[in-house]
């Protein structure tokens, strides 16, 4: 199963807590977005986040790679306090392949995936051909308010950092 992870952290050393979830999937990724610096979304008065987009290749059910996840903001020590607020890490499954889901507990393809450009452009990098709901994320990059698209900085591959 084919699945679009999108990774975030505004807390802490984000970059390391980023890096666990590369580490965690190390074997099963695809392709690999850079890491970017991206302004908050939803609740704008806290810090600059770091994203990430992982294309995973992975053996599991979509629910249990939604566990997976978890596990990981679990280990961060993730605490949620207030909603779309600061957290050590996020991780959210956008898409997977030839799977749509309308459960609270796991909606894919992810209800915000198509107006986040924290989520678009890092995915765009990692994949050129990607597709949302049927339509090219090249052309939801394309229609993005230009100056949140500026707002984007790509700081490097994980590799790198
Ligand atoms: P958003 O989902 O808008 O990005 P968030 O990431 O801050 O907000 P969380 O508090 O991390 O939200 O997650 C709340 C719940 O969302 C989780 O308990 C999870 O079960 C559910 N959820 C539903 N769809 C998804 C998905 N596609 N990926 C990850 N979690 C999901
Ligand atoms: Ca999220
Ligand atoms: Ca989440």
């Amino acid at each position: 199963m084919r699945a679009v992870l999108s990774i975030g952290s505004n807390m802490d050393d984000r970059v390391e807590l980023l890096r666990t979830v590369f580490d965690e999937f190390a074997g099963e990724i695809v392709a690999a977005s850079p890491v970017y610096a991206t302004p908050p979304w939803g609740v704008t008065d806290q810090d600059e986040f770091l994203n990430a987009v992982l294309i995973v290749d992975v053996e599991e059910t979509p629910k249990e790679l939604l566990r997976r996840g978890q596990k990981l903001e679990e280990a961060a020590e993730r605490v949620r306090v207030r909603h779309w607020g600061p957290r050590t890490l996020d991780v959210d499954i956008v898409d997977i392949e030839g799977y749509t889901s309308d459960d609270p507990e796991l909606i894919v393809p992810h209800p915000y995936a198509h107006e986040r450009a924290f989520v678009l452009i890092p995915w765009l990098a990692a994949d050129a051909g990607a597709r949302l709901s049927g339509e090219g994320v090249a052309k939801r990059v394309a229609a993005l308010d230009p100056q949140e698209r500026a707002d984007i900085r790509r700081l490097g591959m994980m590799e790198e950092l």
